[in-house]
């Protein structure tokens, strides 16, 4: 359940959002007294001048860029039955945006959950409480971006969960986690919700370019829609010129309609140098994908992927042991999404 009442009266977020509201209102001409009976009624005018003020902090508005921006109000995740913050990314509470994000992925993770009774979905970091900076991260700054974790099952079809997120190659295997499978069904579902969700505007979903091909390929032999693989196919893309995010996916909203100082995309930055990526993602830049080009659009696009092997439920003679110990983090994962 999404929590729809993250309003802090007294933080500064909060402050700042009615400051904007009302000097956008036109509704002061002066500066606003600090303190004492002039400040009494310049609070109460204010009230009275925002009668949306509460319903316009719960969705928040997003300013600035992604990459260089700030989140007034909006609406904190919070963990349920078929929702988890992935362990790794629980400290310091880098769970709030834009409403429409994150009741779209409450929604995207009940979608799972009806269709895979006992799914649980891991979400990773959104924004802080009033944006900003986040450590690991470029963007991830104006509440409009999301880092997904992959559903993972095991041979038997079991769902595996590990504290942090997990690699996974074109071949839908983890290399650090033998017998851990990149669940097809699952992500292609919590793909399919995300970009076709009736009140968030999906602009990316970032994914590695082998998962992607891989999920198209799948909802192509599951017989979706074709509208829904069309969309899927527009949006999902492997990031240029940074990590390729074949551990997560990383989801980011459009500006609300209305929102001035909202700003769409980041600006062009310069690529970091190698050594820089290193001391971070401790893997190589071209195993990373540094100069990977980005996959060409449309549903043409997706090379033939063999499906894993089915869950094997009735062979225990055939069948591997469940893996019970997730692959150790080695480092800190840096999520350089700037696109
Ligand atoms: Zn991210």
């Amino acid at each position: 359940m999404v929590c729809l009442d993250p309003v802090r009266p007294a933080s500064l977020a909060f402050t700042a959002l009615m400051t904007t509201l009302t000097l956008a209102a036109g509704a002061f001409s002066g500066p606003a007294p600090k303190s004492g009976p002039q400040a009494e009624r310049h609070a109460g005018r204010v009230a009275r001048a925002n009668p949306i003020g509460l319903a316009a902090l719960r969705y928040g508005r997003s300013l600035g860029s992604p990459t260089e921006g700030h989140l007034l109000g909006g609406a904190h995740l919070v963990e349920t039955e078929y929702l988890r913050i992935e362990p790794s990314d629980m400290a310091g509470d880098v769970r709030w945006g834009l409403e429409p994000l994150v009741t779209m992925i409450d929604r995207a993770a009940r979608s799972v959950r009806q269709r895979f009774p006992g799914t649980i979905t891991s979400v990773g970091h959104l924004s802080r409480d009033g944006g900003g900076d986040v450590d690991g991260h470029r963007s991830h700054e104006s509440g409009r971006d999301a880092d997904v974790g992959f559903f993972v099952r095991s041979r038997n079809g079991k769902q595996l969960m590990a504290p942090h997120f997990v690699a996974f190659n074109a071949d839908g295997r983890a290399p650090t986690w033998p017998g851990a499978y990149f669940d097809d069904a699952k992500n292609w579902t919590l793909v399919s919700s995300m970009v076709e969700d009736p009140e968030a505007h999906v602009t990316h979903l970032f994914v590695a370019a082998p998962l992607r091909a891989r999920l198209l390929a799948y909802a192509e032999r599951a017989g979706a829609p074709q509208g829904a693989r069309m969309r899927a196919a527009e949006l999902m893309q492997q990031p240029r010129g940074v990590l390729p995010h074949d551990d997560h996916f990383h989801v980011r909203i459009g500006c609300p309609v209305h929102q001035g100082g909202c700003v769409e995309n980041p600006s062009i930055r310069v690529v970091r140098s190698a050594p820089s990526l290193l001391a971070h993602g401790h893997r190589s830049p071209a195993s990373r994908g540094l100069v990977t080009p980005a996959p060409k659009r449309g549903l043409a696009s997706a090379p033939a992927i063999a499906p894993l092997p089915l869950p094997q439920r009735d062979q225990p003679g055939e069948s591997e042991p469940e893996p019970v110990d997730p692959p150790a983090l080695l480092s800190l994962p840096v999520d350089d999404v700037d696109g």
